[in-house]
C-alpha cells in the first residue's frame, strides 16, 4: 500500500498551496501517523527521530483544525506552542508563517530576552497561534497579561528538555491557564524519561493520550570517540578534526559557558569564521549568531545544550562533543544537528577518563558503537580503563574519578538576565531531586553540577 499523499490528510487548499510550495512532495512518517489523529482531537504523546519533520506533524493539524473549526471564543489565543530555547521558537514561529502564508492567521512569539513592554502589546492583540518559552510566558501570566481562556490546543515541542531544565513550575503555571477542555501534544525524539510521567500527568491529567512511536532507520551518522587528558588536549585534538574533517559546518558543544567562550576564541584564533551560543549573550547577539550560520557567514557555531535541541540548520555535516553529553538523550539531541532529512553526518566526541563510564552508558542506551579515533601527533597519554566489565565499562573507575560536587558559584555570579532584572533563577533544590530520575548512568554527583550549569540556558 503506497503511503497517503498531504491530499488525502488535509483538506484545506491553503495548506496544501503552501506545502507544495515549501517543496515537501510527501509527508514523512511521523508526519503520516500523527496529522489524521490530531485532526481528530486525540491528544498524543509522539516520539520520533530528530530531523524527522516533527514541526509539520504538529502544526499542519492544528492549523487545519482551525482553518476547518469556528473558535466560540474569537479573541483568545487558540494554539499555545512551548519550546525550551528562544532559538527553537524563532524557527518554529517562521515554519508556521510559512505555512499560514494563504491564510490570514497570526502568529507571535514571547520569549526571554525581549522587553516584556512590547510582548504585552503583542499579547493584546491576541494573535491566534502564540509560541513561547515557559519561562518569560509565566512572567506575562503574573502580568496578567494573557488570554488562553479559548486556547484549544496546547503543544510542547521537545517536552522532555524542558523538565531537564527545571522549567517544570513555569509549565504548570501555563497548563493552569489553560482550558481542562483542550487538545495536548507533546512531541519530541526522545520521550521515555521518567521524569516525563510527572510531567505528562501535570499537562494532560487524567485524560488518557495515543502514543505514536516511530520507529524508522536511525540517521545514517558515524560515532567516533577520541581519547583525551583534558581541555588542553582538548584544544588541540578540535582544532586537528576541524583541519582533517572536511565540513560544511559544525557545531561545537561544551558543557559550561565559559567552555564556550573560550573555544570560541581558540577558533578565531586559528582563523575560524565562529558563531558562539548560549544564554548568557544578549537576545540580539544569539540571533545574530545563529542567523550567520545558517547563511553560511559563519561554518562553525560553539555552543552549550541551548543548541542541542530542535535547531534544523542546513548542511551541518560535523558535530564535535568538546564535552561528552550529560546523558543518552542529550548525545542523541546534539548529533541530531546533523544527518537531517537524510544526509550523512559526522559525530565526534572527546573522552576523558572520567567521561568512559558515561560514553559506553549512551553506547548502550542509543545502541551505537563509536569508533575509537587516533589523531596523529595527538594520542592521549589516557588509554582507556585498564579492566573492563562486561558492560564495557570500567572497573573500579567511580571511586577514583568522581569528583566532589563542586559548589554552585555560578549561579550567584552576575548573570545578563539578573543585571536587567528580566528572567528568574530556578531553584536549585527542585534539581536535586530531579537527578533521582536520571538516565541512570551518569556518575549522579557529577550531574549534579552539568545540571546546574545547564540552568544558565534555561528560559
Ligand atoms: P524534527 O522536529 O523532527 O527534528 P523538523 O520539523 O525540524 O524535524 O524538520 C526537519 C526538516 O525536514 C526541515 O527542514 C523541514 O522543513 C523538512 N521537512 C519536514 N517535513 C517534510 C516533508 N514532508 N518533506 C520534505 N521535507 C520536510
Ligand atoms: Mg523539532
Amino acid at each position: 500500500m503506497s503511503s497517503p499523499q498531504f491530499a488525502e490528510l488535509l483538506n484545506n487548499p491553503q495548506l496544501l498551496r503552501a506545502i507544495t510550495e515549501l517543496g515537501y512532495t510527501s509527508p514523512t512518517q511521523v508526519q503520516e501517523k500523527a496529522i489524521p489523529l490530531a485532526i481528530e482531537g486525540k491528544d498524543l504523546l509522539v516520539q520520533s527521530k530528530t530531523g524527522s519533520g516533527k514541526t509539520a506533524a504538529f502544526l499542519l493539524p492544528s492549523i487545519s483544525r482551525m482553518l476547518t473549526e469556528v473558535s466560540n471564543n474569537p479573541l483568545s489565543t487558540r494554539i499555545l506552542i512551548l519550546t525550551p530555547t528562544r532559538e527553537l521558537a524563532r524557527q518554529i514561529v517562521k515554519n508556521a508563517q510559512e505555512l499560514l502564508r494563504y491564510t490570514t492567521i497570526k502568529v507571535g512569539m514571547i520569549c526571554g530576552g525581549e522587553e516584556l513592554k512590547y510582548q504585552k502589546a503583542l499579547l493584546r492583540k491576541n494573535p491566534e497561534i502564540i509560541v513561547a518559552t515557559p519561562g518569560r510566558l509565566a512572567e506575562h501570566i503574573a502580568h496578567k497579561s494573557t488570554d488562553f481562556s479559548g486556547l484549544e490546543i496546547l503543544i510542547l515541542d521537545e517536552a522532555d528538555r524542558m523538565m531537564d531544565m527545571g522549567l517544570h513550575e513555569d509549565l504548570v503555571k501555563v497548563v493552569a491557564q489553560c482550558p481542562a477542555e483542550k487538545q495536548t501534544l507533546l512531541f519530541s525524539a526522545t520521550l521515555e524519561q521518567k521524569n516525563l510521567r510527572q510531567l505528562i500527568q501535570d499537562v494532560m491529567g487524567d485524560k488518557k493520550a495515543e502514543r505514536i512511536v516511530v520507529d524508522d532507520a536511525p540517521n545514517p551518522i558515524d560515532h567516533k570517540m577520541v581519547l583525551s587528558d583534558g581541555n588542553p588536549h582538548k584544544d588541540k585534538l578540535l582544532v586537528a578534526c576541524l583541519e582533517k574533517t572536511p565540513h560544511q559546518k559544525a557545531i561545537i558543544f561544551a558543557n559550561t559557558r565559559a567552555r564556550v567562550d573560550e573555544l570560541n576564541q581558540l577558533l578565531r584564533r586559528h582563523g575560524y569564521a565562529v558563531s558562539l551560543l548560549h544564554g548568557d549573550i544578549t537576545q540580539d547577539e544569539r540571533k545574530k549568531a545563529l542567523d550567520r550560520f545558517r547563511d553560511k557567514k559563519t561554518t562553525v557555531l560553539v555552543a552549550t545544550d541551548v543548541a542541542a535541541r530542535g535547531l534544523d540548520i542546513d548542511a551541518v555535516e560535523l558535530v564535535v562533543n568538546v564535552d561528552m553529553a550529560y546523558s543518552g538523550d542529550e548525545y542523541l539531541h546534539r548529533i541530531g544537528r546533523t544527518g537531517r532529512a537524510g544526509q550523512s553526518g559526522l559525530a565526534i566526541s572527546f573522552v576523558t577518563a572520567k567521561d568512559w563510564n558515561l560514553t559506553k552508558g549512551i553506547e548502550r542506551y542509543l545502541s551505537i558503537q563509536m569508533e575509537m579515533l587516533q589523531i596523529a601527533g595527538l594520542t592521549a597519554a589516557y588509554k582507556g580503563p585498564e579492566k573492563l566489565k562486561a558492560s564495557g565499562k570500567a572497573v573500579g573507575i567511580k571511586k577514583k574519578i568522581i569528583d566532589k560536587p563542586k559548589t554552585p558559584e555560578k549561579k550567584v555570579k552576575d548573570r545578563l538576565r539578573d543585571k536587567k532584572n528580566v528572567g528568574k533563577r530556578r531553584q536549585a533544590s527542585t534539581l536535586v531531586s530531579e537527578n533521582k530520575n536520571a538516565d541512570g548512568f551518569a556518575p549522579p554527583k557529577k550531574k549534579l553540577v552539568q545540571k546546574l550549569d545547564q540552568l544558565d540556558d534555561a528560559e
